[in-house]
């Protein structure tokens, strides 16, 4: 069954990060097991070009410059790190954990940490993807904003019908050469006026009822066009070296009840050393519920300690319950 763990962390959002850092740091062996592509969690999908300014130490910092950030530290003492595996079994057997993904991989632990937050968020694609031409370029288009190197002096396309793509296009058109939208409906939900003179004051165009039909490669196999039908079924062409498209999400939550973890109103019921009702289960970040709880990056850090703190003693009771990386790096 391969490598044994001390701490398998389920989810690779803000909190599995610190937390794969943390125990890492006091020499304890861990995997970080994320459902998505991506490390990051919510602020890689949510916050990625937003300024984040509540987490210590940063005055103000990007939700993406914070997750790169998070996996640097994290990486420091190597924590085995899977991504696109989504945990759907815990089971105990001989006084350990064995996880099982959704595509079949196993993982021994002597203890898990769940920081599923309230779940993964699958991105959704246009109605009209799955007409497009199957190519490497269609399954590698960006369903997040990250990278935005990539777009500077880009010209770029947001495949969007909503107030993301709108945020995004903005955000991208102080980087990129030139940034217009492909919205498939006749107009943006919750997007208000103002933001819509934002757009027009940016030189974004809006192609309203405009359903993709292809994307153009040049030689180099690099998008140099996409193609879209109007709203009188004209097919237009526009120029195109960056694709992303925003067409909302799906929430799939972990199965904690097959998982025999107590939850209330959908959050884990956690002691103050943030143990679950599972002996070995420990949890932490947004996932988590008590009297006083804040939904915060930061918030998930300190529980994470506490979480990594009292998994190690539950593998070994005379471990030390908290050790200052001054003294550890000395
Ligand atoms: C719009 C918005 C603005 C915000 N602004 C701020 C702010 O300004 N400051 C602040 O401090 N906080 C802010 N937050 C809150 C912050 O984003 C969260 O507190 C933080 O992201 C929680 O991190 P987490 O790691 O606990 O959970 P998440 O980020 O949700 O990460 C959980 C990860 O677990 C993975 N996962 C779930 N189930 C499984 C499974 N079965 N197997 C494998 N992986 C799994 C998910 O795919 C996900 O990547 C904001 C949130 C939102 C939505």
């Amino acid at each position: 069954m391969g490598e044994k763990f001390d701490i398998a962390i389920i989810g690779g959002g803000t909190t599995g990060l610190f937390a794969a850092y943390y125990a890492t740091m006091r020499q304890l062996k861990v995997v970080i097991v994320e459902a998505q592509e991506q490390l990051g969690g919510k602020v890689m999908q949510f916050l990625p070009e937003k300024k984040i300014y509540d987490v210590g130490g940063y005055p103000e910092i990007s939700g993406e410059d914070l997750v790169r950030q998070m996996i640097q530290q994290a990486a420091r003492h190597e924590p085995k790190i899977l991504t696109g595996e989504s945990v759907k079994q815990i089971d105990r057997e001989n006084n350990q954990f064995h996880l099982v993904t959704e595509k079949g991989k196993e993982i021994l632990s002597n203890t898990v940490l769940l920081a599923t937050g309230t779940g993964t968020f699958h991105t959704k694609r246009p109605e009209e993807w799955k007409e497009l031409p199957d190519s490497e370029f269609k399954t590698s288009v960006p369903t997040t904003l990250m990278d935005k190197e990539d777009y500077i002096d880009k010209k770029v396309i947001v495949a969007s019908n909503s107030k993301v793509g709108v945020n995004w296009a903005l955000y991208l058109s102080e980087l990129a050469e030139s940034v217009a939208i492909i919205n498939s409906e006749h107009s943006f939900s919750q997007v208000k006026q103002e933001e819509l003179d934002q757009l027009s004051d940016a030189n974004i165009d809006v192609h309203y009822n405009a359903k993709l039909t292809d994307f153009m490669m040049d030689d180099k196999d690099r998008l140099k066009q996409v193609a879209f039908l109007n709203e009188n079924e004209d097919k237009v062409t526009v120029p195109a070296e960056k694709l992303l498209t925003y067409y909302g999400l799906e929430l799939e939550a972990a199965p904690f009840d097959k998982w025999g973890i107590e939850t209330r109103k959908g959050r884990i019921v956690v002691t103050p050393v943030m143990a679950t009702n599972v002996e070995g289960i420990f949890a932490a970040g947004d996932i988590v519920q008590y009297e006083g709880k804040t939904t915060l990056i930061a918030t998930g850090y300190t529980e994470a300690i506490t979480a990594v703190n009292h998994a190690h003693l539950f593998i070994d009771p005379a471990a030390t319950e908290q050790l200052y990386s001054t003294v550890i790096y000395r």
